[in-house]
């Protein structure tokens, strides 16, 4: 009965109707009860206690009181009217007052009714007084729930313009505990209620909108947190042991002339340890029965390439398709161009697909890939839509993972009858144990060493105000033959004056650097991608000694040859992005330099930042202090937290609970994997609810 109910659209509760359900939807996307019940208070105002006028304190706290209004009158101000109602207790008397509304309160309030008032208090000379409180007749806050402690609901202007106050939006929740009598299905099983002491489903609930006292709070707290994190785990580890299991990969068993010429004849360089280690883990996954999810993270330069090569080869050898995805134009671009050339003579065919592919070659193209003489697409986006598709994909990789949602991996899933193997790179270190927690579907390899010879870089950090010698350190390194990158920030909500910045910074650099003796490429977002391209081109071409760009720049361009990084406005970029940025250089032989220009102003965070970045070139140490110093929200690009789309738990502060939802939902599923068990049954059905809803598991495939 219970999930039904909790289906129900929002529209049915008593006092919302039509109206006020399109603004929930929209404001605050509540589409059924279901929704209203996990819309959590953002906060509470303690209701526990009863003031009495002569106990008044001029704190600007928010209190109770009881009391009866005697008295009413409209005061006439230069500022317009104020209504001032007389209040007063067995101890003494205050006032309450109003700037609006006036005709509806002096039509509502009754004089001499015991109220129970509640709002802030000021004092005005020797006198009291509360504006705009909220009322409510004594006779009717006796009947009512009993609230300790109010809650504060999200909100929105458009809320309280649509008179749904937070006084309403309580009473909606209070409505729906009513038309329920407050009884909702337990999700745990009693085995963990018991063991972690949890209070049941039904208690935590109306302790988090109506909390009796802090305590019953926190505990409510505790167990809405570790069950939200419970079947988030439930869910990823039952999915790759799903995988594991019954989804039966396409082994690759073969290691065939593909491979073997390319290792012996065109393989640049020696492999680090750490790549062969990772080649032979993807290796084993390839060769078993089962489908490769794995995660590839390496740190900028660590040489990932090399490897998603590799395995495209292993993917031929046995007669499948493989795919290489790009969150940019520009990278698969530059993807494109490097394994063309690292290719060389070899008979392999690839080819490119992006936005801007024209009509001719796109259909070239889909005819090359089913009928399987193409053997490798490297693109964008575009390699999801519907139109593409492949003779037989067995391998497809996702550079880049944090610009790509779990939606579209789950979309590769079902390019190819039986899912591709899929392998995601990342060059953004996450700290392991959030890696599991996130990731929990994903194996993950890591290449923790650098290509020999790679000598780290110097970062320092200049004030705007050394710009001269800035330049002058760019003149010397470009007379030994060295390239530059200038980087400005871009930030959607100010791209005009970022791109004004930019401007600025373009001509401000090419009057120090003038024609004939300097050549300068500029890259930015608002040019058309070909133009970008011819650009970007110049530069890896040795044409153009400066680069000046925008973020666009940030993943994945490779240019040995480029030996200094100007990150300007530093304290703009968060520290996985400037660590990106550095990336970029330090790819060559020469020694790289990555400067961090700012002004004198600074936050402390943006000072930490800085300070983290002149110390370490190791990412995954400033991942930890990116993760300590970011919130969650802003995690590794929003898609990430987004993708969890957790309501009360936070990855990041929750992480112990977290650690403990994971080994409870591993431990569950070792004993019980199908959950069958009858003490599980709780259990199973919650999840099944939770998988049928959409909105929230929107990234089952
Ligand atoms: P990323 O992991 O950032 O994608 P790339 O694959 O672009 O790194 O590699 C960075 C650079 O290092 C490239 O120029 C590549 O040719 C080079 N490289 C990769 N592996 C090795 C190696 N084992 N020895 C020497 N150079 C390597
Ligand atoms: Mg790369």
């Amino acid at each position: 009965m219970n999930a039904n109910f909790l289906q129900t659209p929002i529209t049915y509760l008593k006092s919302v109707g039509p109206n006020r359900a399109e603004t929930l939807n929209k404001e605050l996307g509540i589409f059924t009860y279901r929704d209203l019940l996990q819309l959590f208070p953002n906060r509470y105002l303690d209701k526990t206690q009863y003031y009495k006028i002569n106990q008044l304190q001029p704190s600007g706290a928010d209190l109770q009181i009881v009391g009866k209004i005697v008295h009413i009158k409209t005061v006439e101000q230069k500022r317009g009217k104020r209504l001032v109602a007389t209040f007063v207790d067995d101890t003494g008397q205050m006032e309450l007052v109003w700037f609006r509304g006036h005709k509806w309160i002096r039509e509502n309030l009754k004089l001499n009714e015991p109220y129970v008032v509640f709002g802030r208090i000021s004092r005005y000379g020797s006198t009291f007084s509360m504006a705009h409180p909220e009322m409510e007749l004594l006779t009717a806050h006796q009947k009512g729930l009993k609230i300790a402690m109010q809650p504060i609901y999200p909100s929105t202007e458009k809320l309280s313009a649509k008179g749904i106050t937070n006084r309403v939006m309580s009473q909606m929740v209070q409505q729906l505990f009513l038309e329920c009598k407050g009884q909702f299905n337990e999700s745990l099983s009693t085995q963990i209620l018991d063991e972690l002491k949890l209070i049941s489903k039904s208690e935590a609930l109306l302790n988090i909108h109506f909390p009796k006292n802090q305590d019953l709070l926190a505990k409510a707290q505790f167990r809405l947190k570790f069950e939200e994190l419970f079947f988030v785990q439930l869910q990823l580890i039952s999915k790759k042991l799903l995988r594991k299991q019954k989804i039966k990969g396409m082994p690759f068993s073969e290691v065939g002339s593909y491979f073997n010429t390319f290792f012996k004849e065109h393989l640049p360089f020696e492999l680090t340890n750490a790549q062969k280690r990772v080649i032979k883990q993807i290796r084993n996954d390839l060769g078993s029965n089962a489908q490769m999810n794995r995660l590839l993270q390496g740190d900028v330069g660590s040489g990932k390439t090399i490897v998603a090569l590799l395995c495209m080869l292993l993917a031929m050898d046995n007669e499948f398709q493989a795919c290489l995805m790009a969150p940019t134009e520009i990278l698969a671009q530059q993807h494109f161009n490097g394994l063309k050339d690292l290719l060389g003579q070899m008979d392999v065919k690839i080819d490119l697909l992006t936005g801007s592919t024209k009509k001719s070659a796109r259909k070239t193209i889909h005819e090359g890939l089913q009928s399987g003489e193409l053997h490798i697409l490297v693109g964008t986006h575009a390699i999801l839509e519907d139109t593409v598709q492949f003779k037989n994909l067995g391998l497809a990789i996702i550079d880049e993972q944090h610009r790509f949602g779990v939606a579209q991996r789950s979309k590769l899933w079902h390019k190819n009858e039986i899912p591709p193997h899929i392998l995601v790179m990342t060059a953004t270190p996450i700290p392991r144990t959030l890696a599991m927690s996130l990731y929990g579907d994903l194996d993950i390899s890591v290449i923790d060493e650098l290509p020999p010879g790679r000598r780290p870089i110097k970062t320092v950090h200049r004030f705007d105000s050394n710009r001269l010698k800035v330049f002058q350190f760019i003149k010397d390194e470009i007379k030994k033959g060295r390239q530059v990158y200038v980087v400005y920030p871009l930030i959607a909500e100010s791209e005009a004056l970022d791109y004004k910045d930019l401007m600025d910074g373009y001509e401000s650099i090419a009057r120090d650097f003038p024609l004939p003796g300097y050549q300068i490429s500029i890259v930015h977002g608002k040019m058309k991608p070909a133009d970008k391209e011819y650009e970007m081109e110049r530069f890896v071409k040795g044409e153009t000694q400066i680069m000046v760009a925008t973020t666009v720049i940030e993943v994945g361009v490779n240019v040995p040859n480029a030996s200094v990084m100007i990150i300007e406005s530093a304290e703009r970029f968060g520290l996985s992005q400037l660590h990106q940025l550095r990336g970029r250089v330090g790819r060559g032989a020469e020694q790289s330099f990555c400067i961090l220009m700012t002004g004198h102003k600074l936050s402390e965070d943006s000072k930490t930042r800085l300070e983290t970045m002149v110390r370490t070139n190791d990412g995954f140490e400033i991942a930890e202090v990116d993760l300590k110093l970011r919130g969650p929200g802003d995690l590794m690009g929003t898609q990430q937290s987004g993708m969890l789309n957790l309501k009360i738990a936070d990855i990041v502060k929750d992480n112990q609970i977290l650690q403990t939802a994971r080994f409870y939902a591993m431990n569950l599923l070792k004993k019980d994997p199908a959950l069958q068990k009858e003490e599980n049954r709780s259990i199973l059905q919650a999840y099944q609810n939770l998988s049928q809803d959409k909105t929230i598991w929107n990234y089952i495939s």
